[in-house]
């Protein structure tokens, strides 16, 4: 059913140009994009530039209201092209769907060549990886065929400092 395989993201059609099913797809990344925001409230911030020159900011006593969604403050200990923290894409498991490209705010994918052995519409590439968020982790569930793979976190905490 041609429904559910938008809502699941495993469509074959090589583009969502024309499809009566395209409300479907944009709720499939309303869904997603809702779970990801509720996940990050309780996650501590990803870290995206370096920023070890310039002077941390005074702690303020946070609003009760502010205290509830404060996330740690953290800052790189090297600039941010010598940290390999960014995702890779299994080819083979990608479908197209393009959910990582939409819910990525800092832009690592871009679509790839179109697939014509395969589903057609392009795979996601990843095109821009040190655009990617030192610990961010979000395209990982997004990505519901498992095509997007992340270091151990573990590895990558030598690199931030936490500020308070
Ligand atoms: S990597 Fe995952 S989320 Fe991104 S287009 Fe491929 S299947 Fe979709
Ligand atoms: S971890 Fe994924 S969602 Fe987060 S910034 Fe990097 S590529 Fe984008």
């Amino acid at each position: 059913m041609r429904v559910f395989d938008c809502l699941s993201g495993s469509c074959t059609r090589p583009s969502c140009d024309g499809c009566i099913f395209r409300p479907v797809r944009s709720l499939r990344i309303a869904l997603k994009s809702r779970a990801i925001e509720k996940s990050d409230e309780t996650a501590d911030a990803p870290v995206g530039s370096w920023e070890r020159s310039e002077p941390v900011t005074p702690i303020q006593r946070p609003t009760p209201q502010k205290e509830a969604s404060s996330k740690k403050r953290k800052r790189l200990l090297a600039p941010r092209e010598e940290i390999a923290w960014f995702p890779v894409i299994k080819p083979e498991l990608c479908n197209g769907c393009g959910d990582c490209k939409v819910l990525c705010k800092p832009g690592v994918f871009e679509l790839g060549e179109p697939d014509p052995a395969g589903i057609h519409r392009p795979k996601l590439i990843v095109a821009h990886p040190y655009n990617c968020l030192v610990l961010c982790n979000r395209c990982v569930p997004i990505c519901t065929s498992g095509a997007i793979i992340l270091p151990p976190k573990e590895e990558f905490e030598k690199y931030i400092e936490y500020i308070d």
